[in-house]
């Protein structure tokens, strides 16, 4: 189940010497998905002997706490590609059946890999968290979520927002980004993005063509010169 679902699962299993409590997490790794399987022997565990002890809660924390953990990405903290990829899956049915629009945006940095060769990965990696937040600093809170999709490349999903009103936004983002002073140790940096920009209407394009179609865009991005939005 937690192979199929790409989720969490926890049940209890009763085996020839005893009951076993047991939780699956699915954890993706360089694009591969691992279940990670979590067995405790519960039969005679005194644990569980005290009938009074609320069981549900702190099982339920920790599905929770697992759950957060296989979805977050380690460095940035933002969701990662494997939460992102169920989640737009979700996002386009309710695009679909409410026949709102989704807004994506893929966000690549521009000539980051300088960063890295003149003053190292731990300036990358810090890098890429203040790049995330003046992302978010711009997106609506619990509406619009990013998700890091790879290396320095994020992805952007604006709800219920039309095309004139997601190219607003991606400007704001693309001029956040150059504004910025990403002030590391005693250095500052500057630096700019690009951004692919697509759109679904009404659940009118599958995943991996709203997909392609923004990976089109930034391409294209890319190819006229960088620091700019193309939709
Ligand atoms: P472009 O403008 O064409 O996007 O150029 P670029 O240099 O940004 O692109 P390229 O794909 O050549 O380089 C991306 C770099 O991002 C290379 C890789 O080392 C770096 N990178 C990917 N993930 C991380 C990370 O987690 N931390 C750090 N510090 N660097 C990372
Ligand atoms: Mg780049
Ligand atoms: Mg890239």
């Amino acid at each position: 189940m937690a192979y199929k679902n790409k989720e969490s699962t926890f049940k209890i299993e009763r085996y020839k010497d005893g009951a076993y409590c047991i939780f699956a997490l699915p954890i993706e790794r360089e694009g591969r998905l691992y279940i990670v399987e979590l067995l405790k022997k519960v039969t005679a565990d005194d644990f569980f002997s005290d009938l009074s002890f609320n069981l549900a809660l702190p099982l339920n924390t920790t599905t929770t706490t697992l759950t957060e953990l296989a979805n977050t990405d380690e460095l940035t903290k933002v969701y990662n590609r494997r939460y992102f990829e169920t989640q737009l899956a979700k996002e386009i049915m309710y695009s679909s059946f409410y026949e709102t629009n989704l807004a994506i945006m893929i966000i690549d940095i521009d000539h980051f890999k300088q960063i890295n060769d003149l003053h190292g990965h731990l300036v990358g990696d810090e890098v890429l968290k203040q790049f995330v937040e003046v992302i978010q600093s711009v997106l609506r809170h619990d509406i619009d979520w990013m998700s890091r999709y790879g290396g320095e490349e994020f992805v952007v999903i604006l709800k219920n927002v039309d095309f004139s009103h997601a190219n607003k936004v991606a400007e704001r983002i693309r001029q956040s980004v150059e504004r910025h002073l990403f002030k590391i140790g005693d250095h500052v940096h500057r630096l700019t993005c690009s951004i692919g920009l697509s759109m679904c209407q009404a659940g009118n394009l599958k995943q991996t063509e709203l997909l392609q179609q923004a990976d089109q865009k930034l391409y294209e991005a890319k190819n006229n010169g960088r620091n700019r939005v193309v939709s």
